[in-house]
């Protein structure tokens, strides 16, 4: 059933799996605080230089960014500023990330659910945006991958007059070189974009960047008297220094693994095809067409699919309502040799001996 040598314990998780050099990167700088760069030699410089470089991956044209403990913090943050701008409501659709809906919680704005489907999304968007409203976008949904149609819905609320907030958390440092490439440009609507390192960067958590023009970034700064620079950027005090240093690593290595992030979103995405193409025959079947290297397989058996799973001591994350297995698929399961596993576990949970649909067969007996 393939050439899996290892134990897994998860299949599929968007989690990174740092390289040896952002590994060793981080050892050597974990007593610095990026909630103090200033007091550690070369962090300000290795945080510019990371944020320049990130900046020049993910967007086209001029950008400001500053780092966040994650894409959570990121949609707190793009929240945050246009609340103070006025923006009362945000617009989502339900394929959103939670915390876009924990953000707009915190922040004491009202939520407006618009439906996932492309084609509904953007009919709702037509009827009913005004001056309230924060628009909120995703590319990469977490369970099914999908892209919003960010273009349509940028000229939508570029009509009336709504800014714009893009979650790139997964696949922000792909979304160029994908089959439906997104190209984004930090104009008006766009207002900021989020985009996750420790995600397809494989660098140590926490590690996420928020895009922005200049103003909505310079507004994400606050006083901090003892501080030497006198102001903090984002939510959180303290934070680990260790994670910059070492995504100048882990991005390093990607770029050198996969000739240019142009070559590892086409490298993703192959792997992306061969799970599903080797699962197929297993009574797999991906919820939609993939259009980022996030998948959701239904199986045959249903919900019974994780129990089969967890019978064979994997934990995956489940979609469309625990009805799907979801798999991201990351770069270090491609050079590290996970992707031979994921399909492995699958093929095993749905294999006859191990379904829990077989009461009395080999293994409940
Ligand atoms: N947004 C999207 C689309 C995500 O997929 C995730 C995490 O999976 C997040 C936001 C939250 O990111 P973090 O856990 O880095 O805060």
């Amino acid at each position: 059933m393939g050439g899996c040598v290892r134990r897994l314990s998860v299949i599929g998780a968007m989690i990174s799996k740092p390289p040896e050099p952002a590994r060793r990167a981080c050892k050597a700088t974990l007593h610095t605080n990026l909630g103090d760069p200033g007091s550690y030699p070369g962090l300000i410089e290795s945080a510019r230089t990371l944020l320049e470089k990130v900046i020049g991956i993910t967007v086209d044209g001029e950008a400001s960014a500053g780092f966040t403990s994650g894409a959570t913090e990121a949609n707190i943050l793009a929240l945050y500023y246009w609340r103070r701008k006025g923006r009362r409501r945000v617009v989502a659709p339900a394929t959103a990330h939670y915390s876009v809906r924990k953000a707009a919680s915190l922040l004491g704005m009202e939520i407006r659910t618009v439906p996932g489907d492309p084609e509904q999304m953007l009919d709702a968007l037509s009827s009913g945006l005004d001056d309230r409203d924060v628009l909120v976008l995703t590319v990469g949904t977490t369970e099914e991958g999908r892209i919003d149609p960010v273009e349509e819905a940028l000229e939508i609320a570029g009509r009336r007059g709504v800014p714009v907030h893009v979650d790139a958390a997964f696949a922000g440092l792909v979304m160029k070189w994908l089959p439906r490439p997104v190209r984004l440009r930090l104009e008006e609507p766009m207002g900021s974009v989020a985009v996750d390192l420790h995600k397809l960067g494989e660098a140590p958590m926490p590690l996420g960047v928020i895009l922005a023009g200049e103003d909505l970034i310079n507004e994400l700064y606050f006083e901090a008297p003892y501080i030497p620079s006198g102001s903090q950027f984002g939510v959180l005090g303290s934070r680990p220094g260790c994670p910059v240093f070492a995504a100048h690593a882990s991005l390093h290595y990607l770029e050198q693994t996969y000739g240019s992030f142009k070559g590892m979103a086409a490298a993703l995405m192959r792997a992306a095809d061969q799970i599903i193409g080797e699962l197929e025959p297993y009574g797999y079947t991906p919820t939609r067409k993939i259009e980022t290297p996030i998948m959701c397989l239904q199986h045959k058996l249903g919900r019974e699919i994780h129990l089969s799973l967890q019978r064979i001591g994997v934990k995956a994350y489940s979609c469309v309502g625990g009805r799907g297995v979801r798999i991201a698929v990351m770069p270090h399961h491609i050079y590290d040799g996970e992707l031979e596993c994921i399909t492995y576990y699958l093929k095993l949970a749905a294999s006859p001996f191990t379904s829990p649909v077989r009461r009395g067969g080999w293994l409940e007996s």
